[in-house]
């Protein structure tokens, strides 16, 4: 189904409004236990036998976080537990690999996590811990017996994780997909998350959004400036300058974030370019390449600052030897907002290439990438910088939106679209010298 779909919450019409007090008393059986087999359980769920019950008792809550009374928030707990970034991501390279992920809008913001929300059996999964933390529900788990509680003053929700048997405002519901553990991060059917919050999937832009739509950038920011384009290759430490350092980047991101710059997407910085969106101080931060160790080191600084970035991939490199991202990296990226565009097929100089051999660095890496990852391939980077009026003919035929160059600026409303400057960012860049190239537009 294309087009925006509001998910409904389940019961919707029957539920009776609980009080959580009230519910820490009930004890319902699950669904199905009155039948023998349980329609809507999921085979192999530790305790979902005949006999067992789906119990919304106080006691079974108890806090991790020791102390706290079985109905306590705890948030810390799940804070504490969904932390480490590596053991999701380790989850995310091994079973997980494949997943249909999809981005994520939690109150009106653009959600970078390191479990997204993804697509299970045609059904939307979401991750339990932005949701809470957004609208202040209270969130009880159970480590032993794997069951959550999520509540608010209005709603209710027990689950259990592999189950598709749960507790709506206390009435027994069969949900459409069972509850799942990424790592330490639990999540939850789109049907259970819509009794605390809007939920809506745009299939189109393969983005759910909870609780409203993001909100537009172009309210009464002052009108439509230039767009910085910064330039990237691998942030660590390394043999040449294009290797910028991991604090250097930090705090070059932290000199964004407090200087009142608008980090945008390559998309947000063409509908500026073509004056349909303003921004006061647009920048879009760039990554040629795709080397693999931006998930040691750009990944967790972006994530912190909340700043979307576009990453130039050589599609036939992709995964290979080591260096560079893997195609389920690639797919993460995109449901975290970061835009995965095309820097060629195998990063050769493009200047005196055939109409067939443009076709297939240039045509043949977008429809690489966009099988791979789902998302649309709009962006081109010339690889060395290099190209020819054919290549930039090429580019704009195979159906790509923008594409950039080495040639340093700021892009404003006279530039061509498809000749973009940049600002190259290299290795030992002090802070006054950042704030001057973003300045003036001059490396
Ligand atoms: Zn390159």
């Amino acid at each position: 189904m294309r087009g925006i779909t509001k998910i409904m919450r389940i019961g919707v019409g029957v539920a009776m409004a609980v009080a959580v007090a009230a519910m820490l008393t009930v004890v319902v059986t699950p669904v199905g236990d009155a039948g023998g087999s349980a329609p809507g359980m999921v085979a192999g769920a530790p305790d979902d036998g005949a006999g067992s019950s789906l119990s919304a008792t106080g006691t079974e809550f108890v806090s991790a976080s020791g102390g706290a009374s079985p109905a306590g928030i705890s948030s810390a707990w799940i804070a504490d537990r969904l932390a480490d970034a590596s053991k999701a991501l380790a989850s995310l390279n091994g079973a997980e690999g494949g997943a249909a992920l999809v981005r994520t809008v939690v109150g009106g913001k653009p959600l970078f996590c390191d479990t997204p929300s993804r697509i299970v059996d045609d059904r939307l999964l979401i991750p339990v811990r932005p949701v809470a933390e957004a609208f202040g529900l209270k969130v009880e788990w159970d480590d032993a017996s794997k069951k959550a509680m999520i509540s608010s003053e209005a709603a209710s929700a027990v689950f259990k994780i592999g189950s598709r048997a749960a507790l709506i405002d206390g009435v027994r519901a069969e949900l459409p997909v069972a509850p799942a553990l990424v790592g330490d991060a639990a999540l939850a059917p789109a049907a259970i998350i819509a009794a605390f919050a809007e939920v809506e999937w745009d299939a189109d832009g393969r983005v759910v959004s909870v609780g409203g739509a993001p909100p537009e950038t172009d309210e009464a920011r002052g009108g439509a400036g230039p767009i910085r384009v910064l330039m990237y290759h691998e942030i660590g430490d390394g043999p040449s300058t294009l290797f910028v350092r991991e604090r250097e980047f930090e705090a070059q991101m932290r000199f964004l974030y407090e200087n009142g710059y608008d980090v945008i997407s390559m998309d947000d910085a063409l509908k500026v370019l073509k004056g349909e969106k303003s921004v006061k101080n647009g920048v879009v931060i760039t990554f040629d390449d795709g080397y693999a160790s931006f998930f040691g080191s750009a990944w967790g600084v972006l994530k912190k600052y909340g700043f979307p970035a576009t990453v130039y991939a050589i599609s036939a490199s992709v995964g290979s030897e080591g260096k560079y991202l893997s195609w389920d990296e690639m797919r993460f990226l995109e449901a975290n907002w970061m835009d995965v565009g095309s820097h060629s097929a195998s990063h050769s100089s493009l200047s005196d290439m055939d109409a067939g051999e443009l076709a297939k660095e240039i045509g043949g890496s977008k429809a690489a990438i966009e099988s791979e990852t789902d998302y649309p391939c709009n962006h081109f980077c010339y690889p060395g910088g290099f190209y020819s009026d054919a290549a930039v003919a090429a580019v704009r035929e195979a159906g790509y939106e923008s594409a950039v160059t080495i040639r340093s600026g700021k892009a404003d409303a006279s530039s061509d679209i498809y000749r973009l400057p940049r600002l190259f960012i290299r290795r030992g860049v002090s802070e006054e010298r950042f704030a001057k190239i973003l300045r003036t537009g001059i490396t």
